[in-house]
């Protein structure tokens, strides 16, 4: 008997490896990669996508099950598009079906439903065209609409109409049952398109050696200065990509902080510009990601996971702040979307620029030692120079709520020049703990190895760590006494400083408290943007690629953490946050200056990026890891585990390490611990760490891919939370 096509289908969750089925019993199936299928999973059904297609099968004739149904008769995903979703699940030890369907849009990822998205814009039945006003008379808002449409037959956007007339959504489904209005799409609105400057000439050397390379894969790291014009370098690059009918893809690590380079890249490249990010709803997500797909668009600016976008004509990758953290996923499946992009680039024959004004030591590496061509842009592009750095000692002096005389009079004199000024701090809340005058009390987190943050206003205690909340109790819930004092500065306290301080200036709070109404972040941008508040203090949102030219003043608060964190990465990422913060300083004629209070002003590194800048404090960063054997000089797998039971983790480890000790290219490999993570409890369960490093990637990766089979059997498998991270970021 002839036998049957067998196929090869990965299924949603977390289930490692692809399950065989045959061929489902509907004849017009067409079988090709990509296509997604129902089939039969213990005494349900499950999604799965075909991957390939096999002549034999390892489970016997007997035990082969039949797919139920193709649920699409185009693939979804491209052999290229699996291709890169193998290598990826591959690399970082992730089950391939979790892989693929994390890369498809939420509705893709579950049996397809009748629900269609209702589309966006709503016009005038002809019923509504010929309805009197005047019998409206009594339902003013319901006439309002109407009246509003006649003057735009085309249609209007529902969220338009509901802002304008302040519409309930009584109002338009009564519109709707009387068939006065029906929904429909919108003509896309013409945008303004903006001209592109001319470069200057280091920008120009930047495109022209990009240009050059635009046939084939070549990885170039563009090296600029805050406002050096990478944007623009961007900009001309895509536009040549788009003259040559290709696409390009644009990672950037969030959106919402963001926004002045969305706007430029609609400016100027209008219709062709989609974006992709977490915050958009699921219907409109796989819109976008269709009209990428299928070529409706060729312009791509995403968060993280559009890096998966199949895009099959892709001429071009760029990855703005290539050094941001945001591109590593930190839970469930651990990739970095950075170093995805390199692979995505080599498989589709394209060029791929990691852009930023403080380069990872992982990529400066790469570009040392010739993998990357790098391309400096060193000085500011429109006329503006970079901000001076400088230290305050505030070892001895007084702090007036966490505001050292020397910046105090410096605020003081920039508010009175008419300009704004900027201060950082990295922790929301008012104080970073309570503590009691009497006894020490102190405001731990019942779940973690942490004190919780109280919040003034919300009048809460709150564990930044693991979400837990609680009144903020009148007395010291240990001695009874009324006592309590905060311990330290959050952002709510700085703004209180400052109120009292300045109470004749306007003063705004950027941080996630001040911003988790919708539109409130926009709003604020918007009046910081029209000058009006002088003062601002915020938390990293404020860090990113903000332009606001009149700030003349940026204060970082405090970066103490940074230079002696537990993890071998705080100093690099103190570095980046500073360079990047005094970034927001000076953009405009009037010059920057950047003023950073600490209690280690002789730190040998600090000291090298004050007087010298990044490249010469990377130089020496890079050379203490040297000397350490760590990233980039070594490679790192961590392995996590966790339960509620405070033994278990580290038993698991233990069990691990033995198994898997022995296997072949561990003698290449290094075993550190297990012992327990940085943060040993949190959220009610112990967590414990085995770091497993090697200065040979590929020993690395073949032991990691047997030992992961081994995991699962080891005894205490089932009895803890266990995770594997493959060149991780942070060490928590
Ligand atoms: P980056 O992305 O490196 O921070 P941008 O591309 O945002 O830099 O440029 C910084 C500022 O300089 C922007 O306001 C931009 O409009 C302006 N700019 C960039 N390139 C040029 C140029 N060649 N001529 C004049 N202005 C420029
Ligand atoms: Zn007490
Ligand atoms: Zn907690």
């Amino acid at each position: 008997m002839e036998s049957e096509t067998i196929l090869q289908i990965a299924l949603a969750g977390p289930l490692r490896g692809h399950f065989d089925y045959l061929p489902p019993d509907d004849n017009s199936a067409t079988l090709t990669p990509g296509c997604r299928f129902e089939v039969p999973f213990g005494r349900s059904s499950r999604v799965g996508i075909l991957i390939s297609l096999n002549n034999n099968s390892s489970v016997p004739a007997s035990k082969l099950k039949r797919a139920l149904s193709q649920l699409d008769q185009a693939p979804l995903l491209q052999t290229s598009d699996l291709r890169l979703l193998k290598w990826a699940a591959d690399y970082y030890e992730h089950p391939l079906g979790d892989v693929i369907f994390q890369a498809l849009p939420v509705n893709l990822r579950k049996r397809p439903t009748n629900s269609r998205v209702s589309p966006p814009g709503l016009r005038l039945t002809q019923a509504g065209e010929r309805v009197d006003l005047d019998t409206l008379a009594r339902a003013p808002k319901q006439r309002a609409v109407i009246h509003a449409l006649q003057q735009h037959p085309q249609g209007l956007a529902k969220s338009q109409l509901v802002e304008s007339h302040d519409l309930s959504p009584a109002v338009l489904r009564s519109l709707l049952e009387k068939g006065l209005v029906t929904p429909c799409e919108l003509p896309p609105i013409p945008l303004p398109t903006k001209a592109p400057y001319s470069l200057n000439p280091q920008q120009q050397l930047a495109v022209d050696k990009v240009r050059k390379s635009l046939d084939g894969f070549q990885a170039f790291l563009l090296n600029g200065v805050t406002g050096s014009g990478k944007t623009e370098v961007y900009l001309h690059l895509v536009a040549d990509v788009l003259a040559q009918g290709r696409q390009a893809l644009i990672l950037v690590p969030e959106i919402g902080l963001t926004p002045q380079l969305l706007q430029r890249f609609q400016q100027r490249m209008g219709h062709e510009v989609a974006v992709l990010h977490s915050a958009l709803a699921d219907g409109e997500r796989e819109k976008v990601w269709h009209a990428i797909r299928q070529e409706r668009q060729h312009i791509l600016i995403g968060t993280r996971s559009a890096v998966f976008t199949p895009m099959p004509n892709l001429g071009l990758i760029i990855a703005d702040e290539e050094h941001d953290l945001s591109y590593k996923q930190q839970e469930g499946f651990r990739y970095n979307a950075r170093d995805i992009s390199l692979v995505r680039a080599q498989q589709a024959g394209c060029p791929v620029v990691l852009g930023s004004a403080t380069p990872s030591l992982e990529s400066l590496k790469n570009a040392q030692e010739g993998r990357y061509h790098q391309l400096d842009l060193p000085k500011r592009a429109a006329d503006a120079s970079l901000p001076s750095l400088s230290l305050i000692d505030i070892r001895n002096g007084h702090l007036n709520g966490g505001l050292s005389p020397v910046l105090i009079k410096h605020l003081e004199q920039t508010l009175q020049a008419g300009e704004q000024a900027m201060l950082f701090l990295n922790r929301r809340g008012y104080a970073p703990m309570l503590t009691c005058h009497a006894c020490g009390w102190l405001t731990d987190c019942p779940r973690c190895d942490a004190r919780m943050t109280h919040h003034r206003h919300q009048k809460l205690l709150w564990c930044h760590h693991c979400g837990h909340q609680q009144r903020e109790p009148a007395s010291c819930p240990s001695c009874g006494s009324p006592d309590l004092r905060p311990i330290g500065q959050g952002t709510e306290r700085i703004e209180e400083t400052l109120k009292q301080r300045f109470p004749n200036h306007a003063l705004a709070r950027i941080d996630r408290d001040s911003t988790s109404r919708k539109g409130a972040l926009e709003k604020l941008l918007k009046q910081i943007h029209s000058g009006s508040i002088p003062l601002l203090i915020g938390t990293q949102m404020i860090a990113k690629g903000h332009h606001f030219p009149a700030v003349t003043l940026v204060a970082i608060l405090d970066v103490d953490q940074g230079l002696f964190g537990a993890d071998f990465r705080a100093s690099e990422r103190m570095a980046q946050l500073i360079l990047q913060v005094a970034g927001r300083a000076g953009r405009a004629e009037r010059p920057g200056r950047v003023m950073i209070q600490t209690r280690h002003p002789d730190h040998p590194l600090m000291q090298l990026l004050i007087q010298q800048g990044y490249a010469a404090f990377a130089k020496m960063a890079m050379q203490e890891r040297q000397l350490a054997m760590l990233p980039p000089y070594a490679y790192q797998v961590l392995i996590r585990a966790e339960a509620n039971r405070s033994d278990y983790p580290e038993i698991f480890l233990k069990q691990l390490l033995q198994g898997c000790q022995n296997l072949q290219h561990a003698s290449d490999l290094e075993f550190w611990g297990p012992v327990p993570a940085p943060m040993e409890r949190r959220a009610g369960k112990t967590r414990a760490h085995l770091l497993i490093q090697s200065n040979q990637r590929q020993a690395l990766h073949r032991w990691l891919s047997e030992a992961t089979r081994i995991f699962p059997t080891l005894p205490h498998a089932r009895k803890v939370r266990w995770s594997v991270d493959v060149d991780p970021q942070e060490m928590l």
